[in-house]
C-alpha cells in the first residue's frame, strides 16, 4: 500500500525566512565576506542568548570541540570520559588530540551519561587517570552540571559539556535556579552547532562559550592557525621583528599549531538571523513534545518517551517501542520518516578496533534496539503531527 500523495516528512528540518535571506544577501554586498561584522554581532548575541560571558564562532560544532579539547590542553594519551549515545564527532574530538576515549554508560531514566557510574569509575581508579568529561545534552535534556561540576572538581578535571541539541535548554540546580546550557557557570567550555538540522542554522556553523577569559584568548588564537596580534604577548624581540621603538603594525606571531576554524560573515548574517526565531522554535518545540507526550504516555506498544521535562530544548522526541524496525518501515512507507538517535558510539567498527564491545555498555545498547526519533521541527504543523500519531497507533493497534 503506497500513498504516494502524501508528501514526507522528515523529523527535522531548518527553516529559512525571508528575513534570513535578506540578511545573507546584505552581508554579501558589504566588504566583508569573512572576519566582518556579522561575526562579532552573532559571537554577542549568541552570547547573550545563553547568558555566556564569552563565545567564540568556529566553522562547525566538530572543529568547537576540537579546539576545546585544545584549549583545556589535552595531552596524546590522557584519557577522557564521554557518554556513547551522541554524534560520533564528541568522541573524536579525543581522538584528534591523541587521548583516548573512556564511554560511560546512560542513565535509563534519561537516556543521559550515567552520573552515579561516573562517580563509580572515579572511586575505582587511581587520581589523575581521567583529564576530562564531556557530557552531552543528548536530545536537548540538559546535564545537571552542578552534580558533574563536584565530581570533577574532587578529580580535578575539566567538562566540555557538548550542547549542539540544547541552545536554550536548562537544569534546575540545588538551589531551585534555572541554569540555561552554556551559561559557563558549570562546565569549562560548552560547544554549539549550527548544523541545518539543529536549532539554529548557519550552514555550517559552531560556537564554544565560557566564563574564563584565559581560555576564550586560548580559542581564540587556535581558530587563526595559533596566531596572536597581541603585542603585549608577542615573543619575538622588537629588533627581530623589523621595528624601531616598538613592533612594526604589520607584524603577527604565529606561537602554537593552531588552525583555519573561523566562520564566515556570510554564515554568521544567517546565524544571526536565525538567532531572532531561536527562542520562538523552542516554544514550539516545547509545544509539540507535549502533544507526542500526551499521545503516547502509557501505551502498551512505549517503553519510555522524551516526556514532559521542564527545560528540554527537544532537538528530538524520542520514543522507545516494541519493533522498531517494523514502526520504522511502515512510517517510512507513509513518507514519514523517523531516525534513529544514535547507534553507540563505542560499536562503531572504529571504536571497537579500540578494544570497545558489545555488551560493554548494556543500558546504551539495549536503548539503541528499541529508539525511535519523531518528526520534530518548528514548522511541523499539527495536522503533520497528527499523522504521524494516528499512523503510529495504526500501526500498533491493527
Ligand atoms: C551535530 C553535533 C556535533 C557536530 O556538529 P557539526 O556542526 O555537524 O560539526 C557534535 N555533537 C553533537 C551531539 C551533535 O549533534
Amino acid at each position: 500500500m503506497t500513498q504516494v500523495n502524501e508528501k514526507i516528512i522528515p523529523y527535522g528540518r531548518q527553516h529559512i525566512t525571508d528575513d534570513d535571506i535578506a540578511a545573507v544577501v546584505k552581508s554579501l554586498r558589504s566588504d566583508y565576506l569573512t572576519q566582518g561584522p556579522e561575526i562579532a554581532r552573532f559571537e554577542h548575541n549568541f552570547a547573550a542568548y545563553v547568558d555566556a560571558p564569552f563565545a567564540l564562532s568556529v566553522a562547525n560544532g566538530t572543529a568547537a570541540l576540537h579546539l576545546s579539547v585544545l584549549a583545556l590542553g589535552l595531552q596524546p594519551g590522557q584519557k577522557v570520559i564521554t557518554t556513547t549515545i551522541t554524534f560520533s564527532a564528541t568522541a573524536n574530538a579525543v581522538r584528534y588530540a591523541g587521548a583516548d576515549v573512556h564511554f560511560v554508560d546512560i542513565a535509563p531514566a534519561t537516556n543521559l551519561i550515567d552520573i552515579a557510574a561516573i562517580r563509580q569509575l572515579l572511586a575505582d581508579s587511581p587520581k589523575g587517570t581521567y583529564a576530562g568529561i564531556i557530557s552531552v545534552d543528548f536530545a536537548g535534556r540538559a546535564v545537571n552540571l552542578q552534580e558533574l561540576r563536584l565530581l570533577a572538581d574532587a578529580y580535578d578535571m575539566w567538562i566540555i559539556s557538548d550542547s549542539c541539541h540544547a541552545p536554550g535548554a536548562y537544569f534546575i540546580d540545588e538551589q531551585g535556579r534555572e541554569q540555561l546550557c552554556g551559561n559557563g557557570r558549570f562546565a569549562d567550555l560548552t560547544v554549539f552547532s549550527f548544523h541545518p538540522v539543529k536549532h539554529i542554522a548557519s550552514g555550517e556553523g559552531g560556537m564554544v562559550t565560557t566564563r574564563h577569559a584565559h581560555l576564550y584568548q586560548q580559542l581564540s588564537k587556535l581558530r587563526t592557525h595559533g596566531i596572536t596580534r597581541a603585542a603585549d604577548d608577542f615573543l619575538n624581540s622588537v629588533a627581530l621583528a623589523g621595528g624601531g621603538e616598538d613592533y612594526p603594525a604589520w607584524y603577527m606571531e604565529m606561537q602554537e599549531l593552531g588552525f583555519n576554524y573561523r566562520l564566515t560573515d556570510l554564515q554568521a548574517a544567517l546565524g544571526n538571523s536565525q538567532l531572532q526565531c531561536a527562542a520562538q522554535g523552542l516554544v514550539r518545540r516545547r509545544a509539540l513534545a507535549a502533544v507526542y507526550t500526551a499521545a503516547f504516555t502509557g501505551k502498551d506498544y512505549v517503553y519510555n518517551l522524551s516526556g514532559d521535562v521542564g527545560g528540554h530544548a527537544y532537538h528530538l522526541y524520542v520514543l522507545e517501542v516494541k519493533d522498531r524496525l517494523g514502526l520504522y518501515n511502515y512510517l517510512r512507507r507513509h513518507h514519514v520518516f523517523a531516525q534513529v538517535h544514535y547507534f553507540p558510539v563505542h560499536l562503531m567498527p572504529y571504536y571497537q578496533a579500540q578494544g570497545w564491545r558489545e555488551g560493554d555498555l548494556p543500558q546504551a545498547e539495549a536503548y539503541y534496539k528499541n529508539c525511535l526519533s519523531l518528526p520534530l521541527f518548528p514548522t511541523l504543523s499539527d495536522s503533520d503531527q497528527e499523522r504521524v500519531i494516528q499512523l503510529i497507533e495504526s500501526y500498533y493497534v491493527k
